[in-house]
């Protein structure tokens, strides 16, 4: 008998998995690769959003929990994986530097903006009315970080890399039983593969789409991650993430010629080097209608718990919300009401 099995390890199985180890449970993850939100991130942990110049939903809260997280998780992995960055936001009006000040200005968000302009500096990036600076920015190597902890399972024995099954799960009084793996209980952290999870199907995941482009461009020599209408992202060795759109209609993890358009016709606009297209990702972001996660246990089974709709945020959402479900699961706190799956009970009977 195990203590916890775990479905899924994108950033929110992570999440959890690290609360159950802090919390010294024995656990098992069943995991196949079918989604791919937390490969394709762009890894930013950003405190604003960049569009409106609003602090986060309760980045206060969220940013030094997550940042501790990190730090420690790259220390347990013994790899880098996570960094402090230069986050540069353009402007493309001068009334977007004038609203950028009136936000610097605001007591909630002085911690997080810088309140000048930067002048632009590289010859190969477009922004003659230069950048506002966001302090307190990170940045999370997804890609590193999930092949690390895959390993680090895989050679504890604790990693099933196969589809969960969900018809073959059998939920006792107290307990459940996967395949002749007996729990106390189960934790589904399958993103956008909730669609196909009957014990949860009814909540309200929509799901949104992006891409990102991989490129070369040896000229352009940015250190900083640029934001325009898409972001820029060094990765180090003349490499670049351009990206991502959000489609709300294709719910594929497939790349497509169209996004491919879209993102190279917004990055003309923001560097002029030629470039060489490396790598095309893309993944469906799990977004929830009313943009709060999606946590809680099941209405008739309290055993089987919920890990979910970490939206765009799921670097910085996702360690508070696996410490909100473990307290819940065990009886030692109540979640909060916003992040609670109770809220969508009534779906249940439609
Ligand atoms: C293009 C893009 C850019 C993004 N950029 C950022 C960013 O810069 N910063 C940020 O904070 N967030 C970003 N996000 C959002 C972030 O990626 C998500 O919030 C996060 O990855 C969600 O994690 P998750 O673990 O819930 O889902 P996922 O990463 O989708 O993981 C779910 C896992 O469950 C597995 N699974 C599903 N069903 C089953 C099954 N039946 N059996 C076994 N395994 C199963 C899947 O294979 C997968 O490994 C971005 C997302 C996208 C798509």
């Amino acid at each position: 008998m195990v203590d916890t099995i775990v479905v899924g390890l994108g950033l929110a199985g992570i999440a959890m998995c690290e609360e159950l180890r802090a919390q010294s449970e024995f656990f098992v993850v069943f995991n196949d690769g079918s989604q791919t939100a937390s490969k394709t991130a762009g890894g930013l942990m950003n405190p604003v959003i960049l569009k409106r110049f609003n602090l986060a939903w309760k980045a206060n809260e969220h940013l030094p929990f997550a940042k501790e997280f990190y730090e420690h998780l790259q220390r347990y992995l013994g790899v880098d994986f996570f960094s402090d960055l230069t986050l540069l936001r353009k402007f493309a009006t001068i009334e977007e530097q004038n609203r950028w000040f009136q936000a610097a200005d605001k007591p909630k968000l002085a911690p997080y903006l810088w309140p000048g302009v930067h002048a632009n500096k590289n010859v190969n990036v477009t922004a003659p009315l230069g950048f506002g600076e966001v302090l307190q920015a990170c940045h999370v190597h997804t890609g590193v970080m999930l092949q690390h902890y895959e390993r680090d399972l895989r050679v504890k024995g604790q990693l099933r890399e196969s589809t969960f099954e969900y018809d073959a799960l059998v939920l006792e009084k107290d307990h459940v039983v996967y395949q002749g793996l007996k729990a106390k209980r189960i934790i589904f952290t399958d993103g956008f593969g909730l669609k196909k999870n009957p014990l949860f199907n009814y909540l309200p995941l929509e799901g949104s789409k992006g891409e990102y482009l991989i490129i070369r461009c040896e000229d352009l020599q940015e250190t900083s991650v640029i934001k325009s209408s898409l972001f820029l992202i060094p990765m180090g060795n003349d490499l670049y993430k351009v990206g991502a759109n959000y489609n709300r209609w294709d719910k594929t993890n497939v790349p497509t010629l169209e996004a491919k358009a879209l993102l190279e016709a917004q990055l003309r606009r923001m560097i002029n080097c030629s470039y060489t297209i490396i790598d095309h990702v893309a993944g469906v972001r799990p977004t929830v209608q009313d943009r709060r996660p999606l946590v809680g246990q099941h209405p008739d089974h309290p055993q089987v718990g919920l890990l979910n709709g970490l939206g765009s945020h799921g670097i910085t959402i996702g360690p508070w919300a696996a410490k909100q479900l473990y307290a819940a699961m065990t009886g030692t706190r109540y979640l909060p009401p916003e992040i609670d799956i109770e809220r969508y009970r009534d779906r249940r009977k439609n």
